[in-house]
């Protein structure tokens, strides 16, 4: 299988995040796809492919430009605010969020952007996020491209991840929103699911085509009244205009073990073969096992090649886009078992 991977992903490295007022260490650190592409491509799985540089618009399509041009300004960090007491900033974090509608920042100091354009303390900028955060989602258009040129599977392994990402924010570790960037660009040869299998509901996949026909989305992932994102990810959350019915949420409970999940994940594949897509991009997220650091399912290594071969039985051209996956010391057995799978259910 092609896979589009680059070294320099991991040359963003979060320094930490901030948990319940806590300063803690950084979950998606560098190195996660590396020991993905690396296992891969040990097992035989991977021709591993530099990605290509895809113009700005590609990613203009899905996120608003002042937001990009957030992003970008960050390279000339270190920042200096007049509220720094002097002192740079070589990360930063909003410490204010924007408090009525009625009233949007009109000064454009540091703080008033970080806390117009981040929404959570999870996700920190740095003066090499938007070089990182492009480059995924570069090795996701490279698998677009190369979908559209009649590959029929292609994985990206990109990082930072991007389903939570929204049009105009970032959060949950992502930037710029890869699977979304993609799909857009198939979705003008047809139409497109997403779906999305990570742990946590894709709340800025979910935005960014809410209203959309062309583009659906079905998510399985821990009910949000108790996990990361909270604020969406139910079950009535069907999509709105001419997208109703184009988006479909599977929220489950903790301890969701493998014949649950793979009876849930029947469901969603019944609903997104009634969409009758073109294309596939499947977000797949490796901190559903049992032993993610961040999460609370109890999947088994064996559950991921199942989840392979229902998923490859749909028959689509498919773009895989790596997104979460916390235990560094499984995301390799988690991948080469799932992509074995898929490989050995489309001969
Ligand atoms: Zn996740």
């Amino acid at each position: 299988m092609k896979v589009f991977y680059s070294p320099h992903l991991e040359s963003f490295q979060p320094p930490y995040q901030i948990h319940f007022g806590q300063v803690v260490a950084a979950s998606e650190v560098a190195g996660r796809a590396q020991r993905v592409v690396e296992a891969l491509h040990r097992a035989g799985l991977a021709e591993v492919e530099a990605p290509q540089r895809f113009p700005l618009e590609a990613i203009q399509a899905v996120h608003a430009a002042d937001y990009i041009a957030f992003l970008q300004q960050a390279n000339q960090m270190p920042f200096l605010d007049p509220e720094s007491d002097g002192k740079p900033f070589e990360v930063i974090f909003p410490t204010v969020f924007p408090y009525s509608e009625r009233w949007q920042p009109r000064a454009e100091t540091v703080m008033s952007l970080v806390s117009r354009y981040c929404f959570d303390t999870y996700t920190p900028i740095t003066a090499k996020v938007f070089e990182a955060a492009r480059l995924a989602a570069d090795c996701a258009l490279s698998g677009a491209e190369a979908l559209l040129a009649g590959e029929q599977t292609v994985f990206a392994a990109c990082r930072p991840p991007g389903h939570h990402a929204t049009r105009h924010q970032c959060g949950g570790y992502c930037y710029l929103n890869n699977a979304a960037i993609a799909a857009q660009a198939l979705s003008s040869a047809g139409r497109v699911c997403i779906l999305d299998v990570d742990f946590h509901h894709g709340n800025g996949t979910q935005e960014i085509f809410y209203d959309s026909d062309q583009v659906g989305y079905l998510s399985l992932h821990g009910d949000p009244s108790t996990t990361y994102p909270y604020f969406s990810g139910y079950a009535d959350e069907i999509g709105a205009g001419k997208g109703k019915g184009f988006n479909r949420n599977f929220p489950l409970p903790p301890q969701t073990n493998g014949s649950t999940y793979l009876a849930t994940l029947d469901l969603a594949l019944d609903a997104l073969r009634q969409m009758s897509p073109s294309f596939l991009v499947l977000s797949l997220g490796l901190d559903t096992h049992v032993e993610d650091p961040l999460a609370n399912f109890a999947l088994h290594t064996d559950t991921y090649a199942e989840m392979a071969k229902r998923i490859a039985q749909l028959g689509l051209p498919t773009l895989i886009v790596l997104e979460g996956g916390y235990n560094l010391d499984r995301l390799g057995e988690l991948a080469v078992t799932f992509i074995r799978a898929w490989e050995e259910s489309r001969k």
